[in-house]
């Protein structure tokens, strides 16, 4: 045993929170002859009493030697194998050893290239973390060491390996991991650590639009939207990724939109409810494609024209830094056009808005826009009024609307009123809902609704400073039906 091993305290890891599986690959390794060893989040997590999310080995066995001993298992990745074991839905991840031995490097330092297998010690160098460079033998109950991991953990603190300007310009993505997991693990930045990241944070510029993609979704979409926004703008990395968003941003309503979109997105996440990237890009984009329509109307562009040219040239934008599947830019769209939509709900309108297949995430952001202090003079209450009435008076609710005074236009606006709400009762087929669900890693539609409809805080349009959040209590929601294929 080196000085870097140590027993591990049982009281340290709950036993309990280890995957049977991970040990089950462990031991089978040990049993062959090789090393094996729980890495990265999965240990970290472990020592902080968290369940991990997922368990990745580290081993000296190379991928082909992982293959042979596992049935379920496949190889993965091109430019550097690692091997996949399947238990059911469960996934172990089985990584060699690698080296981090002289990488080809592009001019700004990224690592193009690093793909030789290597030792634990080399192994431990090339991790971004020192928390995230623990290894544990559950087996022998030993924890190995190389870098101070442990007490960094013990002192919530999140220390880069190596130098810190160094190892972000061979791969930027860790600046967005950084503030992931000190929002995550609420810790905090060794000052080494955390100094060059406003000065370098143009590197985003670097990462591949479908990395970006993935690491997006990893900050916004893991239950702490909130605090990685908040970090993640004051460290001026939100205005590389979101560029067109950038001076919108400064707005306190259209910051209060992003903010609610992410809140509902926590809340729901922490109530293993599903949620779409969709909602959140939306709500990124939203002051944007506004803007963007303003200027389109008073060029002479017909409004539904400028809506969609507005949203075109928004997401065109927008893909070339991240690129958002088009899954995910359809149901942006969607929500975005409906807002011009919803005011126009008179007569037989209506009950075709509630029923279009986007109507319930068109409708929490209807709710978040208000929430944010758009003035939208009772468009919200009205819709909320609507699918909480029985099917006569809905019918009476968008009826009298028509001989009231029409289903007035309106539409949506930053920072001013929009469509005039107003009206009474009647008929029209209960809104259902409708389901955006999907899992975050955007694998399959899992059924459920997109919701958490009042993100907090409170309409009016008046008082745009931030407000404390939760004033309002959340509004009842019908769920919508479950669905299946894609949304
Ligand atoms: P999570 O809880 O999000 O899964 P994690 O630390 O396990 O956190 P993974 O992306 O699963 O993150 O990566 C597993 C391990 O691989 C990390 O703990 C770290 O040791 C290493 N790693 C991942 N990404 C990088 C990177 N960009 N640079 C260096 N090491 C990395
Ligand atoms: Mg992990």
């Amino acid at each position: 045993m080196s000085d870097a091993d140590m027993t591990i305290d049982p009281s340290d890891i709950d036993d309990s929170l280890i995957s049977l599986n991970a040990r089950k690959v462990i031991r089978r390794l040990n049993e062959a002859g090789y090393q094996a060893y729980l890495v990265g989040g999965g240990v970290r997590d472990l020592l902080l009493g968290l369940t991990p999310k997922d368990f990745d080995v580290a081993t000296d066995a190379l991928p082909d030697e992982v293959l042979e001993l596992f049935r379920n298992s496949r190889a993965i990745g091109k430019r550097f194998k690692i091997v996949h074991v399947r238990f059911g839905r469960e996934i172990i991840e089985v990584a060699t050893f690698r080296a981090a031995a002289e990488p080809e490097q592009a001019d700004s330092g990224l690592i193009l290239s690093d793909n030789e297998y290597g030792t634990l010690k080399e192994d431990v160098e090339r991790r971004d973390f020192t928390v995230n460079a623990l290894y544990y033998d559950p087996e022998a109950n030993v924890l190995h060491d190389e870098v101070g991991g442990l007490a960094d953990l013990k002192a919530r603190r999140l220390r880069l390996l190596g130098d810190p300007e160094a190892r972000y310009r061979e791969d930027p993505v860790r600046m967005l991991r950084a503030i992931r997991f000190a929002a995550k693990l609420d810790f905090d930045f060794d000052p080494e650590t955390e100094q060059p990241i406003r000065r370098l944070a143009h590197l985003i510029q670097e990462i591949p639009p479908a990395r970006l993609f993935e690491e997006t979704l990893k900050l916004f979409m893991n239950g702490s939207g909130v605090e990685c926004f908040e970090r993640f703008r004051d460290y001026e990395l939100f205005d590389w990724m979101f560029p067109a968003a950038r001076q919108c941003a400064e707005d306190p309503e259209s910051l209060r939109i992003m903010e609610l979109a992410l809140a509902s997105t926590d809340r729901r996440i922490n109530a293993e409810k599903s949620v779409t990237p969709a909602f959140v890009f939306a709500a990124f984009l939203w002051p944007p494609f506004v803007d963007e329509k303003a200027t389109l109307v008073a060029n002479g562009m017909p409004s539904s024209d400028a809506s969609h040219e507005a949203a075109n040239s928004v997401v065109a934008d927008q893909q070339s830094v991240i690129s958002i599947p088009k899954r995910f830019t359809g149901m942006m769209r969607d929500i975005w056009q409906l807002q011009f939509r919803l005011p126009n709900r008179a007569g037989k309108r209506a009950a075709a808005l509630a029923a279009h297949r986007r109507f319930r995430a068109a409708y929490d952001f209807l709710i978040i826009r208000e929430d944010a202090g758009e003035d939208l003079d009772g468009l919200g209450q009205w819709w909320t009024d609507y699918q909480d009435a029985s099917g006569e008076k809905q019918k009476d609710m968008a009826n009298s609307l028509q001989t009231g005074g029409r289903g007035r236009g309106g539409g949506a606006g930053r920072g001013g009123g929009g469509g005039r709400g107003g009206g009474n009762k009647a008929d029209g087929n209960r809104a259902d809902g409708n389901s955006l669900g999907l899992n975050i890693d955007g694998n399959s539609a899992d059924g459920n609704t997109l919701g958490g409809n009042s993100a907090g805080g409170n309409g009016g349009g008046q008082n745009r400073r931030r407000r404390k959040r939760g004033k309002r209590k959340p509004k009842e929601k019908p769920a919508g039906p479950p669905i299946s294929g894609n949304v």
